[in-house]
C-alpha cells in the first residue's frame, strides 16, 4: 500500500503527522510530506493500522490508500 495526500484538499491540521510521525513530517506550513521524500509513500506493514487510521480520521478526507 501506498499513501496519497490530495493537497487540493488537505489543511495542513496534522492528524495524519501525529499518527504516522514514523512516515510523515510536517513541513514549515504545517503540511503533511513523506521523510522517505517519496510523493506516494509505501506503508510499512508495521504502519499499515495505523494508515488506515489517519484516513478514517483525516477532517478533509484528503488521505488515500493505493494499492502498490
Ligand atoms: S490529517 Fe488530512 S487535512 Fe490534516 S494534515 Fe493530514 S492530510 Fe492534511
Amino acid at each position: 500500500m501506498k499513501l496519497h495526500v490530495d493537497w487540493t484538499a488537505c489543511d495542513g491540521r496534522g492528524v495524519c503527522t501525529e499518527l504516522l510521525e514514523e512516515m510523515l513530517v510536517e513541513d514549515d506550513w504545517g503540511f503533511p510530506v513523506a521523510r522517505d521524500g517519496q510523493r506516494s509513500p509505501a506503508v510499512p506493514p508495521p504502519l499499515e493500522g495505523a494508515a488506515k487510521q489517519a484516513v478514517d480520521r483525516c477532517p478533509m478526507l484528503a488521505l488515500k490508500l493505493i494499492a502498490r
